[in-house]
């Protein structure tokens, strides 16, 4: 993979850099680490089942593992990565927000949001983020590391886990949907992030078997990796943060815009939807007298129509020492309308987490 031009800027300190764990790796690695430890290999294998399988964190329920071999590979391939800091809920205890601390000390953010027909868990792929967008808490602070695979795994089990235990109001259940769109730029830590839809999308004993229809991977417009991403062969959804459709706005709300143009990174979300027949989603913020002109409707129309996407209005959630705030509701309705008209299909997410400040753009983990 080619670094991208400027990449000096994405790239994240070598700072707490994580232990390896047993989701870093693919099953043959998994084998092979295994072996290391003086164990056959299909030892591997019966961890695997256990951990992503039975959704078992804990050694001594693997009763088809002796003792021995259980405390040599929970010593050296499934260190604790993420401690819980706080967890808190709202909803009804359908939407839970959880802060982790990482090795190193950095805090992360994920959070489960639970619907009647699926379960979505909005995860990070960076301690920080270094994007710099003025509208998100997230890159106030900028970007502290990247996470490694099993980092961003283990999120997503832990809210597995949590749901099979029968702890998420409403009963058991499953991980239907995760998206990347907790904090950090994920196509800014590439590997990691492509290692982690792998692992989460591969059938168990090899991974968690969720649907790469369910993922959605969401980003600022890194042109290259995009491109990187469309030849994966992973069917996920990618979703784009325009939230302006000229490069004039778009360079002051979102920065990266100033290395990728609108027209750039359109370019590179179609060719995405080509290399993998998905619809590519359009995240667009509304923000109230900044990007919710009715003129800017029409040359977002422009800029979408005929092609194979969908918008999702964002209304702004409010974060801390921001002037801007949400859309006056006829404005909101008006930019729905003007692209409806066009027939470009849109719709109004449901924003859920605003009061655990664990809505989109307000993950900052600031205090612990
Ligand atoms: N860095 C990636 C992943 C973060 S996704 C990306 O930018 O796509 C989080 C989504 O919430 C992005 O679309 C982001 O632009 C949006 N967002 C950020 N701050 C927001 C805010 N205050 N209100 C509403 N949406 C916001």
């Amino acid at each position: 993979m080619a670094p991208l031009p400027g990449e000096l800027v994405f790239e994240a300190p070598k700072k707490g850099k994580p232990p390896l764990h047993l989701m870093d790796l693919d099953p043959a690695g998994r084998r092979a680490a295994v072996e290391e430890l003086g164990l056959p290999a299909f030892r591997a294998d019966q961890v695997s089942r256990q951990w992503l399988g039975r959704l078992s964190d804990d050694p001594t329920e693997w009763t088809d593992v002796p003792a021995p071999a259980r405390d040599a590979m929970s010593a050296a391939l499934l260190p604790t990565l993420l401690t819980p800091v706080r967890a808190i809920d709202c909803d009804g205890g359908t939407t839970v927000k959880n802060v982790w601390r990482l090795h190193g000390g950095a805090l992360v953010e994920s959070v489960l949001m639970r619907y009647p027909e699926r379960v979505t868990m909005c995860i990070s792929s960076q301690a920080g983020c270094g994007m710099n967008c003025p509208f998100c808490a997230t890159g106030q602070a900028g970007l502290t590391r990247n996470l490694s695979t099993a980092e961003i795994v283990e999120q997503v089990l832990a809210g597995a886990r949590s749901l099979a235990r029968g702890e998420v109001a409403g009963g058991p259940g499953r991980v239907s949907n995760v998206v990347f769109m907790g904090m950090g730029e994920p196509l800014a830590n590439y590997r990691s992030v492509v290692g982690a839809v792998r692992r989460l999308t591969e059938p168990a004993p090899s991974g968690l078997g969720i649907g790469a229809r369910g993922i959605t991977v969401s980003t600022v417009g890194l042109v290259p990796r995009i491109l990187d991403l469309a030849g994966e062969g992973l069917p996920v959804t990618l979703a784009v943060s325009l939230h302006a459709p000229d490069d004039e706005l778009r360079d002051t709300l979102v920065p990266v815009n100033t290395r990728w143009k609108v027209s750039e990174v359109l370019d590179a979300a179609w060719a995405y939807g080509e290399a993998t027949h998905r619809r590519v989603s359009i995240e667009y913020a509304l923000i109230k007298d900044i990007n919710d002109q009715r003129w800017r409707a029409e040359l977002l129309a422009d800029r979408l129509v005929g092609h194979l996407v969908h918008v999702n209005l964002i209304p702004l959630n409010p974060t801390p020492g921001s002037k801007w705030t949400a859309s006056r509701p006829e404005d909101e309705a008006a930019f729905v309308r003007a692209l409806e008209r066009r027939g470009v299909p849109v719709t109004v997410r449901d924003t859920r987490g605003r009061e655990i400040d664990g809505a989109c753009g307000q993950l900052a983990a600031a205090t612990p």
